[in-house]
C-alpha cells in the first residue's frame, strides 16, 4: 500500500507545490511566483484613495526654498 500525499497548489500558477522541508517558497511553487504575490500587494497599496505623498514629493517640498523669509 503506497501512501498517497497531497500537496498543495501554488496560489499563483496552480502548480504543485513542494512541501514546506523541501520549499523555501512555501505555499508558492517558485521564487517567480512568490514574488508576483509580493507585486500584487504593492500594487493594490497604489490603488488606496487618498494616497499619502510619494518620498519624491516630500524631498521636493522640503527643498523648495522659502518664499517669505
Ligand atoms: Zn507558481
Amino acid at each position: 500500500m503506497s501512501e498517497k500525499k497531497t500537496r498543495p497548489h501554488c496560489p499563483i500558477c496552480r502548480a504543485e507545490v513542494e512541501l514546506l522541508d523541501q520549499n523555501k517558497d512555501f505555499p508558492f511553487c517558485s521564487e517567480r511566483c512568490k514574488s508576483k504575490d509580493l507585486g500584487k500587494w504593492f500594487g493594490g497599496a497604489y490603488l488606496v484613495p487618498g494616497r499619502a505623498a510619494s518620498p519624491e514629493e516630500i524631498v521636493e517640498e522640503v527643498r523648495r526654498p522659502r518664499q517669505n523669509d
